[in-house]
C-alpha cells in the first residue's frame, strides 16, 4: 500500500491558520501528482471544530483534541501526536514554516527519523518523487532539492501558495490523544494580541508600508489614513521598527512577516534585499521615493519619484474625493 501525504495543521484562536490552508492546498495538489491520498492532522484545543474548516481543503482530516494545549507551546505535543499517526509508508509530511511549525518539523525529524527540507515555496513532482523549490539570497537563486530514500518533512513558506478550497469537503476523523503526556513541555507565560481592529498583515489585500523616510511615529498617521481609505493595513521596514516608530508585529521581510497583498504601496522604503524577500510576491508593487535609484525602482511596477508626504497627501485627497463623489 502506498502511504499518505500528511499535512500538519496549526491552530490559532480555535481555527486553522491561513498558512495551514495554504499548505493544505499545496499538499492536495502534490498528493494528486504523487497518486497518494492526502490527510490533514490538527492537534490542539477544539481541534474537532477547527477540522471542519480544514476539511474544506483536504479529503480527510484527523482531529486530536488536546485541551491542555491552551497554555502550552504546542510544538512538542503536536509532534508527539503526529508521530503516533504517521506510519513508515507515509510521506512527505508538509508543515507550515511558521515559528511553531518549524519547531514541529524539528521535533518530528527526531521522532520519525526523517530528513527535513526547509522553506519551500513549491513542491514539484517528477518520476523520482517530490522536489522542493526554495529561493535563496532574496530570490536571486532557486534551489531544487529531493529526499534520498523515503520522503521526509517539508516546511512551506507563508504566502507562497494561494489557498483554494477543494471541490468537495473531506471527512473528519476524531481521535483521542495517543502520545504520552508529561513529556518535555514549554508553558506560555504571556500572550500579546495585536491591536484589535487591525487586519492581520498577512491577510490584508492592501499593505501600505513605511520606511525610514517616514521620519518618525507621527509620519505613520498619513499611512494609517491611506490604508483605511484603501481597505488595507500598515506595514513597515526594519529600519522603522528598530527606530521604535511602529511595533515589530508590522515588520515585513527576512526577520519579519511575508506578505502577498494585491497591492503593496511603499513610502520612503529603499527596498533592501532583506525587505524584498517579505513582499516581492505582491501582485502589484507601487513605491514613492525621492531617490530615483533606490533598489525598489528595479522591481516596482510603478515607481513614483517624489516626496512621500506630498504624494501621500495628494493620494488621500484623491481617494477621499472619489469616496465622497460615490466613486468607491
Ligand atoms: C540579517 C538582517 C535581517 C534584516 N531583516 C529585515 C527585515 O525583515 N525587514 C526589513 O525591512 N529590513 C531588514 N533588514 C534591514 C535592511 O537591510 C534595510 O536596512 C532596511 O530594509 C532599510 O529600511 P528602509 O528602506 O526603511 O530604510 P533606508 O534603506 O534608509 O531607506 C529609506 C528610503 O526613504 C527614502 N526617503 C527618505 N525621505 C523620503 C521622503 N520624504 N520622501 C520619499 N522618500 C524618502 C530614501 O530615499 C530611502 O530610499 C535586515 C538586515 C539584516 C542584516
Amino acid at each position: 500500500m502506498s502511504g499518505r501525504l500528511v499535512v500538519v495543521g496549526e491552530l490559532a484562536d480555535g481555527r486553522p491558520t491561513r498558512l495551514t490552508t495554504e499548505v493544505a492546498t499545496l499538499g492536495r495538489r502534490v498528493a494528486e501528482d504523487l497518486g497518494r491520498p492526502a490527510v490533514g492532522i490538527l492537534v490542539g484545543p477544539d481541534a474537532a471544530a477547527a477540522a471542519e474548516t480544514l476539511a474544506g481543503f483536504l479529503p480527510e482530516v484527523v482531529a486530536v483534541d488536546v485541551p491542555e494545549l491552551v497554555d502550552l507551546a504546542p510544538a512538542p505535543r503536536v509532534a508527539a501526536e503526529v508521530a503516533t499517526l504517521v506510519v513508515p509508508e507515509d510521506g512527505p509530511i508538509l508543515v507550515g514554516a511558521s515559528p511553531d511549525g518549524r519547531d514541529v518539523a524539528g521535533a518530528l525529524a527526531v521522532l520519525l527519523d526523517r530528513a527535513v527540507l526547509a522553506n519551500a515555496v513549491d513542491v514539484e513532482v517528477g518520476p523520482e518523487g517530490p522536489t522542493t523549490v526554495t529561493p535563496i539570497f532574496g530570490g536571486k537563486s532557486i534551489v531544487r532539492s529531493r529526499f534520498v530514500g523515503r520522503p521526509g518533512i517539508i516546511t512551506v513558506r507563508p504566502s507562497s501558495v494561494d489557498a483554494a478550497p477543494a471541490p468537495a469537503a473531506g471527512r473528519i476523523v476524531g481521535r483521542a490523544p495517543a502520545a504520552a503526556s508529561g513529556g518535555p513541555t514549554v508553558r506560555r507565560l504571556e500572550r500579546v494580541v495585536e491591536a484589535s481592529g487591525e487586519i492581520p498583515l498577512e491577510e490584508a489585500p492592501v499593505v501600505v508600508v513605511g520606511g525610514r523616510g517616514v521620519g518618525g511615529p507621527e509620519g505613520f498617521a498619513l499611512l494609517q489614513e491611506l490604508a483605511a481609505l484603501l481597505g488595507g493595513t500598515v506595514g513597515a521596514t526594519r529600519a522603522a521598527v528598530d527606530a521604535g516608530w511602529i511595533p515589530y508585529a508590522r515588520q515585513i521581510g527576512q526577520t519579519g512577516k511575508v506578505v502577498r497583498p494585491r497591492l503593496y504601496l511603499g513610502l520612503g522604503v529603499s527596498g533592501a534585499i532583506q525587505h524584498k524577500v517579505g513582499m516581492q510576491t505582491a501582485e502589484t508593487i507601487v513605491a514613492v521615493n525621492r531617490d530615483p535609484d533606490a533598489p525598489l525602482s528595479e522591481y516596482a511596477d510603478l515607481y513614483v519619484v517624489g516626496d512621500l508626504f506630498e504624494v501621500g497627501r495628494a493620494l488621500v485627497a484623491e481617494l477621499r474625493g472619489r469616496r465622497e463623489g460615490g466613486g468607491g
